[in-house]
């Protein structure tokens, strides 16, 4: 394993903060250092317009092989990019879902069709994706998805309820998992469906989280319609596509939430200095753990990264480790600002960065897999513990 940069790296990394600080001014002033965790709302239409003049200078889909209409970066600087990315202090993807997440799941598993309509208005930043997995009793327990589709002519025809979709209003598509097989149980009979979302069939509620913001939304699929076509790998293949799309979340923009990550810190440790809790010896022990299990992730990133071996017992803690961490810092962020950390700024509910970031980190150690999932699959795949009982079929 090799993760030094090159002089070429370094030159690219020149580059790229380069563009970035040029272009995140004028119209793009407003939306720096905005858009992320706890703040997903924020500037949505000039979020929007960002994500076309990422796609404009090729900032989009970095890491996609050119073929598929990426820059075909190769892993050193994918993960320069996403560092740039965050320590230029470029808003919150909106169109993570697409980019991360459906973009590589239709290259490995999509027709040269569906590749020639899907993947081209990513790359563009023209049309946004969320992801329409979770239903009210199929969360941990995905292979429980109620959610339905029969075909009806030329089109599959859903009715189901999902819930948690991130991103859900502001989304013109969503891989929405379905049962199309109305005699399966559990992980068999299901498909992947890409339904658009704005259609009458649709109708999307919010979901107010602490932060007062709605990032995610209740969405009824009423008798909604998608063409016979729109279905990634064949029916009843639902569930190994869905679990293909989860692999790829761990992928190489992680770095640059740790990015995003050491920005917080700094802050915290800014405020720190300016009230004076930085003299609290254990304020100061306690800051000092969150830079050396910030540290850590990095490494560890790197290394499951560049070992490409994503399933390996390194990979698996990622997600139980970034979460855990992260709530802490949301802690320590509230200890650090002392009673400023009880006021929020504005009546009725206007939070500041900190309070935001507080609030939301309760949520990392539930999505994405909760921790407790997460310590199953350690203990199951990576350590051979004896299975826990799943639900009888
Ligand atoms: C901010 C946020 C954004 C999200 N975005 C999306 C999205 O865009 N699309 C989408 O489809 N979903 C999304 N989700 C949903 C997320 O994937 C689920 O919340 C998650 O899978 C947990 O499911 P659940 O909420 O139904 O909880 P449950 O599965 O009901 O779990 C409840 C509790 O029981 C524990 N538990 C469950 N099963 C076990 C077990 N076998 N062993 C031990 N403990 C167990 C869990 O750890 C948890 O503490 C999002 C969630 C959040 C918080």
């Amino acid at each position: 394993m090799d993760i030094r940069f090159s002089a070429e790296d370094e030159a690219f990394r020149r580059e790229v903060a380069a563009w970035l600080d040029a272009a995140l001014t004028g119209e793009f002033a407003a939306v720096r250092g905005r858009g992320g965790p706890g703040d997903d709302g924020a500037l949505v239409e000039e979020r929007r317009a960002w994500e076309k003049k990422l796609a404009s200078g090729g900032w989009t889909c970095v890491g996609w092989p050119k073929h598929a209409g990426g820059r075909g970066l190769p892993l050193s600087q994918q993960v320069i990019f996403h560092e740039e990315y965050a320590r230029a202090g470029a808003p919150g993807r909106l169109n993570h879902m697409g980019e991360t997440l459906f973009g590589p799941t239709c290259i490995a598993f999509g027709t040269p069709e569906q590749k020639r309509r899907f993947l081209p208005p990513i790359v563009a930043g023209e049309e946004i994706w969320c992801q329409g997995y979770s239903e009210p009793n199929a969360g941990s327990d995905l292979a429980n998805v109620q959610t339905r589709a029969r075909l009806e002519g030329s089109d599959w025809v859903i009715d189901g309820q999902k819930v948690w979709t991130s991103w859900a209003q502001w989304a013109d598509w969503c891989f929405v998992v379905c049962r199309t097989d109305a005699d399966s149980k559990r992980s068999q009979g299901l498909s992947y469906l890409l339904v658009p979302m704005k259609q009458p069939g649709v109708t999307i509620r919010p979901i107010q989280q602490l932060t007062g913001d709605a990032e995610f939304f209740e969405v009824f699929y009423d008798g909604a319609r998608t063409a016979r076509e729109n279905i990634l790998g064949a029916p009843g293949d639902g569930w190994k596509v869905a679990m293909a799309t989860l692999a790829f979340e761990r992928g190489v923009s992680t770095l640059g939430q740790q990015m995003q990550f050491r920005n917080e810190l700094e802050e915290i440790i800014r405020i720190a200095r300016e009230n004076g809790k930085v003299e609290d010896p254990t304020i100061r022990q306690r800051i000092a753990d969150a830079w050396i299990g910030l540290e850590i992730q990095r490494w560890n990133a790197l290394r499951t990264l560049s070992d490409r071996a994503e399933l390996s017992p390194a990979g698996m803690i990622h997600k139980i480790y970034w979460a855990t961490w992260h709530q802490q810092l949301g802690e320590l962020a509230m200890e650090v600002m002392g009673d400023e950390a009880e006021i929020a700024d504005a009546f009725p509910y206007q939070l500041k960065r900190l309070q935001r970031l507080f609030l939301f980190t309760r949520s990392d150690t539930i999505y994405g897999g909760s921790n407790e999932i997460q310590k199953n699959l350690i203990a199951e795949r990576a350590l051979g513990l004896p299975r826990e009982p799943r639900p009888s079929v």
